[in-house]
């Protein structure tokens, strides 16, 4: 995943090569450069719920979507829940004031209407965007521990194959930044989760370290990925921890409730 930086606005965008490579949509996550908020949300907030100015919320929106490639106008969120709800979206639901919650709960969206922009927050979560370049269908998860344990990400594949006939093996997946395992340290709920979900698969991506341990949700993210069927060389993640690069991110760990958001959007562009 390469990090750019927009020589014009001076704003920060990461992007997945295997996303550009392909072609078809426009996507890109955020980093907390180049927006107009102050404070606590310094600049780029994305989070309609933190308490900033809604006007400069929905002005750093239309800086990054003009910078990812996508119509801000045609943002769809949902309110996020930590659950597994996956939410089918159409061209009628767009239209978001930045102000209120969103109306539908959901922590992953797809869609095959072109030119619908769906988002996703986080802060330390892992942000995850999907595109099948054969059928024209994109989607954007948000996956925290919960949702991670819950198959978040393998459940919205399986939405893209029930609802739009996709196959597995044609996806292309981008893992986003997140807190990272040199960052994510849990006490036993967090790995028995994943033990419960994944079995013995989960074993590499949770280190004991005395009485705690780490937890790598990336590698658990792209694991349930592959268990879809999507091949390995088709999965992408970010090597960047958000706890560790308070100079690109708000990381809720790090900073608790005084932060921003960061958001990950995608959109297709063509139509297959
Ligand atoms: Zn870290």
């Amino acid at each position: 995943m390469s990090v750019s930086e927009q020589a014009r606005s001076g704003m920060v965008l990461l992007k997945s090569e295997l996303l550009e490579r392909a072609g078809g949509t426009a996507h890109a996550f955020s980093a907390r450069i180049g927006g107009v908020s102050e404070g606590a949300y310094f600049s780029l907030n994305l989070g309609y719920r933190r308490g900033d100015d809604p006007a400069r919320v929905r002005e750093n929106f239309r800086r990054f979507c003009a910078a990812a490639g996508a119509r801000f106008e045609n943002l769809v969120c949902s309110a996020q829940v930590h659950g597994d709800t996956v939410r089918i979206v159409r061209a009628e639901d767009i239209g978001w004031d930045y102000e209120t919650p969103p109306p539908k709960a959901a922590d992953a969206m797809i869609t095959d209407a072109k030119g619908v922009v769906l988002a996703v927050f986080s802060a330390d979560c892992i942000p995850i965007l999907l595109y099948d370049p054969v059928r024209g269908v994109v989607g954007a998860v948000h996956a925290g521990w919960r949702g991670t344990a819950l198959g978040i990400a393998e459940k919205t594949v399986l939405a893209m194959r029930e609802t739009f006939g996709c196959n597995p093996a044609d996806l292309l997946a981008a893992v986003g930044p997140g807190i990272s395992r040199c960052c994510f340290e849990t006490g036993d709920d967090v790995p028995a989760a994943m033990v419960s979900a994944l079995g013995d698969e989960a074993d590499p991506f949770l280190i004991r370290e005395g009485g705690k341990w780490r937890v790598d949700l990336k590698g658990l993210n792209a694991c349930f990925l592959r268990r879809t069927g999507i091949p390995a060389e088709r999965v992408e993640a970010s090597e960047l921890c958000t706890a560790c690069r308070p100079d690109l991110f708000w990381s809720h760990r790090r900073l608790g409730e005084e932060r921003g958001s960061q958001a990950a959007v995608i959109a297709l562009t063509t139509g297959t």
